[in-house]
């Protein structure tokens, strides 16, 4: 069985939103974490014992819905740390270009497809 965060998440959600900067930004400003970081540089939040990436995590919860495991989360932004939900997408391996993996963004309606298999 998945651990889905969603069910989770609401005795986590003071301590989510306390490691988010949210401070003077607008809406359409970033949200750095603040938190500990993934090796890789990501937000990292522990939720029982399960490391997550923040970034998932936000999106997940905002848009209520499931990540499929071969989707990513990526930032408009190009912010890594930023947990503003507006700045994340979903999107797709789609090919290597040299050293570098080329992502194809995934329409959220779109989903169900990922899901059915
Ligand atoms: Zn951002």
């Amino acid at each position: 069985m998945k651990y889905d965060i969603r069910k989770h998440i609401s005795k986590h959600m003071d301590r989510l939103m306390r490691s988010i900067d949210k401070e003077n930004r607008s809406s359409d400003d970033c949200w750095p974490w603040t938190g500990p970081l993934m090796a890789r540089g990501s937000g990292l939040f522990n939720v029982d014992g399960h490391r997550m990436a923040v970034h998932r995590v936000i999106w997940t919860i905002d848009r209520d819905q499931w990540i499929p495991e071969e989707l990513f989360v990526l930032h408009t932004c190009e912010n890594k740390l930023c947990c503003n939900p507006e700045h994340l997408y979903l999107a797709r391996r789609a090919y290597t270009h040299g050293e570098g993996i080329i992502y194809k963004e995934v329409p959220e309606w779109d989903l169900r497809r990922y899901r059915a298999k």
